[in-house]
């Protein structure tokens, strides 16, 4: 039986809930075949191709909604033409690993179960500290005996969120609310970008903010640690020009573009608003999808 996958559903949760139903349904058995730690991007066209999806588009749009990738295909390189970088659906790039642990926010289980009747794991919780949604601490740990949640079980402890421990469920739990609005903040622009319908040229963009960066010195407005700051993240964030087949989701290659962009701008809407202001270049995702590398 194949599953519907979920808006924003890490890849090795829909593979994981199709052992956990049916293991060995035809969907199971063929998935089965993808390495339990990683997902190259010829794993990904095969997910494609069994969702009915295996063309460009259908591959680029598995990479941007439930993988890290759209954290870096949002910043295009001048010259690009088509979504990715370069050619990646029969490429060896590690697209998703389990390096990057995977988190649990104990209202986004509690929502599915009201609204679908199971929960899954999402793929931004995997980068982040903290629920964008809900402004709850993101678990590594399972909320009911302690334990890592990636040595909870078979497969990374996937099966945590279907299986429960000890008899109790994590919707059963209660959340904690988080009190760093820094790391909220983070998290509000990761998960922006991933769902950003829009690119930025990353070379305009780096020498743009570059721009509002001496205007804030100027003006005196932020500290000289923190334009320094500023200029050595901004500095940087070019690797995420570089990352064409050299992809690892656990480089977290935005991470230094996002810290930037909450100071000066506050949201990814804020630098889109900026660039079009001065009529830099904006493209559309989905457009960019449709062109074969
Ligand atoms: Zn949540
Ligand atoms: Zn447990």
């Amino acid at each position: 039986m194949l599953l519907t996958i979920q808006p924003h559903e890490c890849l090795r949760s829909f593979l994981e809930r199709h052992f956990f139903l049916d293991p060995q349904s035809p969907e199971s058995i063929r998935f089965r075949q993808i390495s339990t730690y990683y997902m190259r991007g010829s794993s990904i066209q095969s997910i494609a191709e069994v969702l009915g999806r295996g063309d460009t588009y259908g591959f680029n749009r598995l990479l941007h909604d439930h993988t890290s990738y759209s954290q870096v295909a949002v910043f295009l390189s001048s010259n690009q033409k088509s979504y990715t970088r370069s050619d990646c659906q029969s490429a060896t790039v590690r697209f998703i690993t389990e390096h990057q642990l995977p988190g649990i926010c104990i209202q986004c289980v509690k929502d599915d179960i009201a609204q679908l009747g199971f929960p899954y794991w999402r793929r931004d919780h995997r980068y982040v500290k903290v629920c964008s949604k809900h402004n709850t601490p993101l678990l590594r740990k399972c909320p009911i005996c302690a334990k890592d949640i990636s040595v909870h079980g078979y497969a990374y402890g996937h099966d945590l969120l279907w299986k429960g421990c000890n008899g109790y469920y994590i919707h059963q739990c209660e959340s904690k609310l988080n009190y760093d609005g820094w790391q909220l903040a983070l998290s509000e622009i990761f998960t922006e970008i991933g769902e950003s319908k829009f690119t930025v040229d990353l070379e305009f963009v780096i020498a743009h903010i570059s721009g509002e960066v001496k205007k804030l010195s100027d003006l005196g407005i932020i500290s000289e640690t923190k334009i320094k700051a500023l200029k050595h993240r901004l500095n940087t964030s070019k690797r995420i020009g570089e990352a064409s087949y050299e992809y690892r989701p656990d480089f977290k290659y935005s991470e230094c573009i996002i810290y930037v962009i909450a100071i000066v701008y506050g949201s990814f809407a804020g630098l889109l608003d900026s660039v079009r202001a001065v009529d830099g270049p904006v493209r559309n995702v989905d457009d960019l999808m449709h062109v074969k590398h």
